[in-house]
């Protein structure tokens, strides 16, 4: 039984494999499948195929498909593909792919027998049918930052580039490039070091997107070439050696720590900061500070040599309420004067910090020996007077007017004495006159000499205040001011022009000095950011006071050639170098009928 059953098996197998080889190429479908076709009323094509495109950039070949057919019931009928046709224009299209690379819009439908879908469209756009927009975020140490893009690599501007055609974003937006400044940008991330305007935009062929315009600020407000000294000038002798120093301030002129890339040049040749300057030659240095944007730093100073003066020796009386000051002795005179004289001839502390432009003013000051009326005095620079009061306060004019009367009675000749008041000035002030000259000097008028002094030309002294402290109200006399802006309790910050008519002595801002006062009380900055150590007699607060300049020496000169009221030559040939002479005419000053306010400073 066997044999014969497997014998059938096999030959049914046989005609099968005959048939499926003998499968015509054509649909082999039976009768009542071509009947279902028959019934079909309806077809609609898929349309979740792609259907934009931009020419050029996407490759077009879409395989077209029927979503289905259905007929007039609604039934759905499986009809294949390769059975319809899909149209343009009753154009077939071949292979039914959609293949158009041309510019336009095309409505497509699918054929069978005499049933037309719906038409679909698809759209081949050219590049101008792309819109692109550029976006941009900040970053700034991996935070979201919202401020001024500043130029110092650690800002970091995130670009976005969106893409549409009509309302639809392009997904493959590889043919984009960004662009700053019309030069390609690898990446969409942007950071640099160098301020400038910078302009972003986004590119796809021939279309252009939104700019965006990037204003990188310098992270350095202002580059400062810090010479320890805001002078012009400096020594010529080969000991003088100046600190060149270059600072980065922020915009809070503050220090920039570390030192950002700056450049700084010596007559054209790179230098590094803090390189010391040093010559015997007579000639000028210029420095140029470049860096972050930054290129029009520069200073100019010259190497000069220092000039030498007659010594003028002015001599000095102290009128000294003697019964209440015991301790204003001959001897103070002497040692006070002495120290002073040191100072004027740049002889002073000489040890301690100076500035490097400090000049001799060959100015001496000694004791008066004699008085007007050619008496060898008791004790030497002192005239001993009785005043009313122990005490004169500095800001009650009564007090002042009262003090001033009784100097009028102690006044001797100017010509032939430095004259000093001394008692106790609450406050704690001294001050002092400036003087009239002849001959106008910057900042001041000249003046015709009236027949006797009418204002108490001279210096009031504290009678606890140091030599330091004569030397400067003494300064006064001399025509100087104060190297900053101000006086007693007036703060006038960084002034717009030099307070004090030399250009050689920086100035600063003393409220801001007082409020920031640190380790170092003898530290200044000036108002143009350098940075100096105080050493100027015409200072306040703690300053080494030993320094005068050569522009305040000229200030000085010019007033011992040219001032009235001095123990000088100017006004008084008869006595060499000021020496006061044993009779002095008119010895004894009285208070004329017409007195001036002359300016004082304390
Ligand atoms: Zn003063």
């Amino acid at each position: 039984m066997k044999q014969p059953i497997l014998t059938r098996w096999l030959v049914m197998l046989g005609v099968l494999a005959w048939l499926v080889s003998c499968k015509p190429e054509a649909d082999f479908r039976p009768l009542d499948t071509f009947f279902h076709y028959q019934r079909i009323t309806e077809i609609a094509i898929d349309t979740t195929v792609q259907k934009d495109f931009i020419a050029g950039i996407d490759r077009i070949d879409v395989p077209l498909a029927l979503l289905y057919a259905k007929d007039a019931d609604g039934n759905r009928i499986d009809l294949p593909d390769h059975l319809v046709q899909y149209l343009w224009e009753e154009v077939p299209l071949p292979d039914n792919h959609f293949r158009f690379t041309e510019r336009g819009t095309y409505a497509i439908r699918a054929k069978f027998g005499q049933v037309l879908s719906a038409p679909v469209t698809f759209r081949v756009h050219g590049h101008q049918d792309i819109k692109l927009r550029l976006s941009v975020d900040y970053q700034r140490a991996g935070q979201p930052y919202h401020g001024t893009y500043v130029a110092d690599s650690l800002t970091t501007a995130r670009f976005s580039i969106g893409a549409w055609i009509g309302n639809k974003p392009i997904q493959d937006r590889s043919g984009a490039r960004l662009y700053v400044n019309d030069s390609p940008l690898p990446d969409t991330l942007f950071t640099t070091r160098h301020p400038g305007l910078y302009t972003f935009k986004v590119r796809w062929q021939s279309i252009e997107s939104n700019a965006i315009v990037l204003d990188a600020r310098s992270p350095v407000k202002r580059l400062v070439i810090d010479l320890g000294l805001d002078a012009r000038y400096f020594y010529a002798d080969g000991k003088t050696r100046l600190t060149v120093e270059l600072t980065a301030l922020d915009e809070n002129d503050r220090p920039m720590r570390p030192t950002p890339d700056l450049t700084l040049t010596q007559n054209g040749v790179n230098i590094p900061s803090g390189s010391v300057l040093s010559t015997q030659e007579v000639r000028a240095f210029t420095f140029r500070a470049t860096g972050y944007g930054l290129t029009n730093q520069q200073v100019t100073i010259n190497s000069v040599r220092d000039e030498t003066f007659r010594v003028v020796r002015l001599p000095v009386i102290f009128h000294v309420n003697t019964s209440a000051y015991p301790a204003f002795t001959e001897k103070k005179v002497a040692d006070m004067l002495a120290q002073v004289t040191q100072i004027y001839r740049g002889q002073y502390g000489v040890e301690r910090p100076r500035a490097f432009n400090s000049a001799d003013a060959y100015v001496e000051f000694y004791a008066a020996e004699t008085d007007p009326a050619g008496r060898p005095l008791p004790q030497k620079g002192i005239d001993a007077v009785p005043l009313p009061q122990r005490k004169y306060t500095y800001y009650k004019s009564e007090d002042m007017k009262v003090l001033t009367d009784e100097a009028w009675k102690y006044y001797w000749n100017p010509d032939y004495y430095l004259n000093v008041w001394v008692t106790q000035i609450e406050e704690g002030f001294s001050f002092a006159y400036f003087p009239a000259w002849s001959t106008n000097l910057e900042g001041t008028s000249s003046y015709t000499k009236p027949e006797q002094p009418n204002y108490t030309f001279g210096t009031f002294f504290n009678y606890d205040h140091t030599a330091g402290v004569l030397a400067h109200e003494l300064g006064h006399n001399l025509a100087l001011d104060h190297v900053f802006s101000g006086a007693g309790y007036e703060l006038n910050g960084c002034s717009a022009t030099d307070p004090d008519e030399c250009d050689d002595t920086p100035y600063y801002d003393r409220t801001a000095y007082q409020a920031s006062m640190g380790s170092n009380p003898y530290q200044r900055t000036a108002c143009d950011g350098t940075h100096f150590i105080s050493s100027n007699v015409m200072d306040y607060f703690h300053t080494y006071e030993n320094s005068f300049t050569r522009d305040q020496r000229r200030r000085m000169r010019h007033t011992l050639d040219k001032a009235y009221w001095l123990p000088t030559r100017f006004n008084n040939p008869n006595a060499p170098n000021g020496r006061a002479g044993l009779r002095v005419p008119n010895g004894y000053i009285q208070k004329p009928s017409q007195t001036v306010n002359m300016k004082r400073a304390i």
